[in-house]
């Protein structure tokens, strides 16, 4: 009989999935996929089920499905966003890894949660939109939501249970940023970066939208907003420092002055597998931190005149209630814009500012409306790209 952990990959042809899948096989039969999904990508889905003998699918994108059912008779193919749905609810696995990009992973984080199936979170966007709403449903079922951005699963391992407990003793929290391939840059600068150069990060290879997001630090934006509802710690206490080498992945002040951080060489297994294993740990093939041959380590304060993204991330965070939601649907649609040439890098942050401007921050209530939200966000974006 097989004691393993069942688990769910969704997003796994994307940059986390593929490294998530190799955590898997690396696993010694303590981790077993037992269904995967995508949006279109069918030919890499199928793929990567048949390698790893994983016995159903979903494709959000319906085309895409038909034609992995035609190709992969002997598997299991669910269609449609229904599809990724029921992957979920009808094979209850142990674990969730949500790794699809965008605020098109709000639906599923609701219904893994929901179910009071843990959650390992590669998608800050669904927490970022649904925040206290998505951290109360985890609290009313049980389930835990546990990190895979490396910051949070740094704060999440240096915080421990018995800190969160006496939260006291936390004075602040620090996440850090590479700063991404335009550190250092003036505003002049930017305005005409290409988004072939903010494709190229200097200390990560991830996925073209978290890769724009690191270039205009938005990013580190939405992670502030993802620390913020994980660690239940006001704003005012979250600081994000710059420091290109991405080694300390994350800090805490303790109220005796003394600072824990956590380090190591920037590889995203090692936090997706402390999400996967957890509470456990398991032995990884990753690069060993040797600091002599490094030599030495930079931090400085992020440059918003040049960077505004990151504060209006942090005004959003402060406004509160639909307001991060807005901030995420504008930017996904600037950035899907950016990469089409359509716009320039400057105006990434100019059209998550008009969306900000024009709706405002309404308390949030209730999933179904920020599912609105999102949309008037989107609609007021495209009219923003339209004009830029
Ligand atoms: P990616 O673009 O490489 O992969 C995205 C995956 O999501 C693919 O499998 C794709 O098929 C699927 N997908 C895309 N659109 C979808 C939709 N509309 N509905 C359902 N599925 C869809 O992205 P990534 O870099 O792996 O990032 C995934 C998530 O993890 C993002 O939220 C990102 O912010 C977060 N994250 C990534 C990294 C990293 O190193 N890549 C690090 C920290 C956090
Ligand atoms: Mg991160």
């Amino acid at each position: 009989m097989s004691s393993a952990r069942r688990v769910v990959i969704l997003g796994a042809t994307g940059s986390i999935g593929v490294q998530a899948l190799d955590v898997v096989a690396r696993s010694h039969g303590e981790l077993e996929v037992v269904g995967l999904s995508a949006h279109s990508s069918w030919e890499a889905l199928v793929a990567a089920a048949r390698a790893a003998g994983v016995p159903a699918v979903a494709l959000s994108d319906p085309d895409a499905a038909a034609r992995a059912a035609a190709a992969w008779p002997e598997g299991e193919v669910l269609a449609g966003a229904e599809g990724v749905r029921s992957l979920i609810s009808r094979l209850h696995p142990d674990l969730v890894l949500n790794a699809i990009v965008g605020a098109a992973g709000l639906g599923p984080t609701v219904v893994t949660l929901a179910e009071g199936i843990d959650l390992a979170l590669a998608n800050k966007e669904s927490l970022v939109a649904g925040g206290e709403l998505v951290v109360a449903l985890a609290q009313a079922t049980g389930a835990q939501i546990l990190p895979v951005d490396s910051e949070h699963a740094a704060l999440a391992q240096l915080i421990g249970p018995e800190r969160r407990s006496a939260p006291g003793t936390i004075e602040r929290i620090t996440i850090t940023a590479s700063g991404g391939p335009f550190r250092g840059y003036s505003r002049e600068q930017l305005a005409d970066v290409t988004a072939e150069a903010a494709l190229r990060h200097p200390t990560w290879s991830m996925g073209a939208k978290i890769t724009i997001d690191s270039a205009t630090l938005l990013n580190k934006g939405l992670e502030l907003i993802e620390a913020h509802h994980l660690f239940e710690i006001p704003y005012e206490r979250i600081d994000v420092l710059v420091h290109p080498q991405s080694i300390v992945h994350g800090l805490i002040t303790l109220h005796d002055g003394g600072v824990l951080a956590h380090l190591g060489c920037p590889d995203m297994r090692v936090p997706i597998a402390f999400a996967l294993h957890h509470p456990d740990r398991a032995e990884l093939p990753v690069a060993r931190l040797d600091l002599a041959q490094i030599g030495r380590l930079d931090f400085e304060e992020p440059d918003l005149d040049a960077f505004p993204a990151l504060a209006l991330a942090r005004a959003a965070a402060l406004a509160g209630g639909t307001a991060p939601c807005v901030l995420n649907a504008a930017n996904e649609v600037a950035v899907h814009a950016f990469l089409r040439g359509e716009i320039g890098f400057p105006a990434i942050a100019a059209v998550i500012a008009e969306a900000l401007d024009e709706l405002g921050a309404d308390p949030l209530r209730e999933f179904e409306a920020l599912f609105d939200v999102d949309r008037a966000a989107r609609e007021l974006a495209r009219e923003a790209v339209a004009r830029a």
